[in-house]
């Protein structure tokens, strides 16, 4: 079976291509600024402009014909409305062309599934990505959300943090070269709330630290990650109690930040759990992980009516109909 995946849901347009479970092709294109964050329209125009070149590009790299692709798979949500709807009418018009099936992929279940390709079998998984951070396990029958951000994703935490200090989008990989030269740890609330973290308070703290001009922007950087990976791995820590399970799968792009894999090394080592991640391209949005996700479901005979496909921008984790396990 061969299947396209089409990834739109905020700033990066992927087309992934995947063959038995293998992947042919994974190409993309993100949407990037000098200075400010994500404007919708903007990153919709993104994909507009770049979906022809990048789909042409895959069908190269992974050497097929379009005819032979067997269904077409999408991701339908979460995610930014405008964005979203970019990939679903390319979706559409590529299943038009070749009369071609359509399966619907939820992007964040899609980030966990091609988890698989690690080696974890039933981990827990730790999703930091930019909208997103969420603990996610299966459980009776379902994808259910173990803990999350109860504000925003650690993602977007990082690139607004960045943009006040004048770094345009994504800040992530800036903010960690930043801060390697961090030395002195300074203090930051800390904010874990049962399972959940919250991030915006400390964002608070963070701005009228740099604006107060008394620490070094490597130094706020290096405790920033300090305290807020802590966040995380505690929550995941205990998810990982609470449910029994063995394995820690880290995904979304702040799972890229070599300091985070590191500290979530260390818990597991600690635990006697097993830790995976994914190489970088298949960590960050990318359209790999919906034709992965989309063969899956459409083996087991999953797809949506052309008529009937639409946009689901604010569909929850726990809200799949996992039919496909
Ligand atoms: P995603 O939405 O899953 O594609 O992830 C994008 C987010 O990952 C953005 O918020 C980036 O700033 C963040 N990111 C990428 N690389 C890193 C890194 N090395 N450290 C921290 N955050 C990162
Ligand atoms: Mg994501």
């Amino acid at each position: 079976m061969i299947i396209l995946g089409i990834e739109s849901t905020a700033h990066t347009f992927g087309i992934g291509i995947v063959k038995n479970g293998k992947v042919l092709a994974n190409i993309k294109e993100t949407y990037t600024t000098e200075k400010g964050g994500i404007i919708p329209m903007e990153a919709a125009k993104h994909h507009r402009n770049n979906k022809n070149e990048i789909y042409f590009e895959a069908l190269d790299f992974a050497e097929i014909k379009e005819e032979n692709i067997d269904a077409i798979a999408f991701s339908q949500g979460p995610g930014l409305a405008p964005c979203l709807l970019e990939g679903m009418k390319f979706t559409k018009e590529v299943a038009k062309k070749l009369k071609k099936p359509i399966v619907p992929v939820n992007h964040c279940v899609a980030h966990l599934e091609i988890g698989k390709l690690t080696g974890a079998k039933n981990p827990v998984m730790l999703y930091v990505s930019g909208a997103n951070t969420q603990i996610i396990a299966y459980a009776s029958g379902k994808y259910r959300i173990f803990g999350e951000t109860l504000d925003i994703g650690a993602g977007n935490f990082i690139d607004t943090f960045a943009r006040y200090a004048g770094i345009g989008f994504p800040g992530g990989p800036a903010i960690e070269n930043l801060s390697k030269r961090g030395k002195k740890y300074i203090e930051l609330p800390y904010k874990v709330k049962g399972m959940d973290i919250a991030l915006s308070g400390i964002l608070t703290n963070l701005k009228q630290k740099l604006e107060s001009g008394e620490y070094s922007l490597s130094d706020l950087s290096y405790s920033m990650q300090e305290t807020v990976f802590a966040m995380l791995v505690e929550t995941a820590e205990r998810a990982l109690a609470h449910t029994g399970k063995k394995e820690l799968l880290l995904g979304g792009g702040v799972a890229c930040n070599t300091r985070l894999q590191e500290m979530c090394k260390i818990m597991c080592k600690e635990r006697g759990a097993k830790f995976f991640c994914l190489e970088n391209s298949l960590l960050v949005d990318n359209g790999a992980m919906i034709a992965f996700l989309g063969e899956v479901m459409f083996e087991k005979g999953i797809k949506v009516d052309f008529n009937e496909v639409d946009i689901k921008p604010r569909q929850r984790t726990d809200d799949v109909d996992v039919k496909w396990k």
